[in-house]
């Protein structure tokens, strides 16, 4: 008796050594712990036949050895549940295949556009100043030679919070809040979000402007025409035909609006220069000296130029977009192409 209970326990455990897949558990079970014709159980029912006083031994030993099979037992059923085995961790794995990647953000198109403008500007010696998307009347509006009633405030579809303060219509309000507290040479760009009550095709209510300006001693139109020719250039190409027209915008005089030659059809003419071969792109002029008095510069001294342009005009030139709302849909199938 004592014999056969320890070759069933070598049997037992050599044989559960050999279990390397959940399936092969249950037979296993079946076939040593099994309460009907289980091994374990076929060798206690001899008990019955043993000596009496051989029995409370033998009845001891059997249970230790029960016991024994049965915790490691558990043990491999948890360890191969857990996938532990090596040879199980393996299963399925083709170490071929390419890794797999997270999906990886991007810039906004017109953030990129608008960090383009910036570095060109910053090469050619501007410094990018930033200021409050909420405005008063004042900045926006007095400082740059734009009265109350002047009918350039109609152009602006203004949203007022009060009769003072109001959103910004154009990032302009840099150059008065700037020359107020500074005293020239000055070169800066002022580069944010701006908001007219607008929405069409080519408008939307808020939309991202980049302002620049220049004072110093003797700044003529020349100057003006040499930095933004060389700004279009670096944006486009070398070779992009720029043309200069006559405008007119309260705060600077002389005014003009920039146009280039169509960057779709290469200035032959087509649906979008609307046949002319040229697209308006930015406007700019010679500071006007009533804005050099404003801020307490002698105009006879001083002179600038100054310019603004839309940075999703010229991100939708660039990327041949036809609709200025695609940028603010958040769709990424679009957003991700850029
Ligand atoms: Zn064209």
């Amino acid at each position: 008796m004592e014999q056969k209970l320890t070759k069933l326990k070598e049997e037992a455990l050599a044989a559960l050594a050999e279990v390397t897949d959940s399936a092969e558990l249950e037979p296993f079970r079946v076939q040593y712990l099994g309460r009907k014709s289980g091994v374990l159980t076929t060798v206690m029912r001899g008990l019955a036949n043993v000596a009496k006083e051989d029995r409370p031994r033998l009845g001891a030993l059997a249970n230790t050895v029960k016991k024994e099979i049965t915790s490691l037992f558990e043990q491999k059923k948890q360890a191969l549940a857990a996938g532990q085995t090596p040879e199980d961790s393996i299963v399925g794995l083709d170490l071929s295949l390419p890794g797999r990647r997270l999906p990886v953000g991007k810039l906004h198109p017109v953030t990129q556009v608008m960090e383009e403008i910036c570095s060109i500007f910053e090469g050619l010696g501007f410094a990018v100043a930033e200021g409050p998307d909420v405005e008063t009347d004042h900045y926006n509006f007095e400082a740059l030679n734009i009265p109350k009633h002047h009918p350039a405030r109609d152009m602006h579809d203004t949203f007022y919070i009060s009769d003072s303060i109001l959103l910004r219509t154009h990032t302009s309000p840099m150059q008065a809040r700037i020359m107020e507290n500074q005293e020239p040479p000055l070169r800066y760009i002022a580069p944010g979000k701006v908001y007219r009550c607008d929405s069409d095709i080519t408008h939307t209510p808020m939309f991202v402007q980049v302002e620049g300006f220049l004072v110093d001693r003797q700044v003529s139109f020349a100057d003006l025409k040499g930095v933004l020719t060389s700004f279009l250039h670096r944006m486009f190409s070398d070779d992009l035909a720029v043309r200069f027209r006559p405008s007119f915008f309260p705060f600077t005089e002389p005014s003009a609006e920039v146009d280039i030659a169509c960057v779709i059809c290469g200035g032959k003419g087509c649906r979008v220069c609307k046949r002319t071969g040229w697209i308006e792109i930015l406007g700019s002029g010679l500071i006007d000296p009533e804005v050099m008095k404003m801020v307490g510069y002698d105009p006879d001294e001083y002179s600038g130029f100054a310019f603004g342009l839309g940075v999703e005009r010229i991100a939708m030139l660039k990327y041949g977009i036809n609709d200025i709302r695609l940028y603010y849909e958040n769709d990424l199938r679009f957003l991700s192409q850029f």
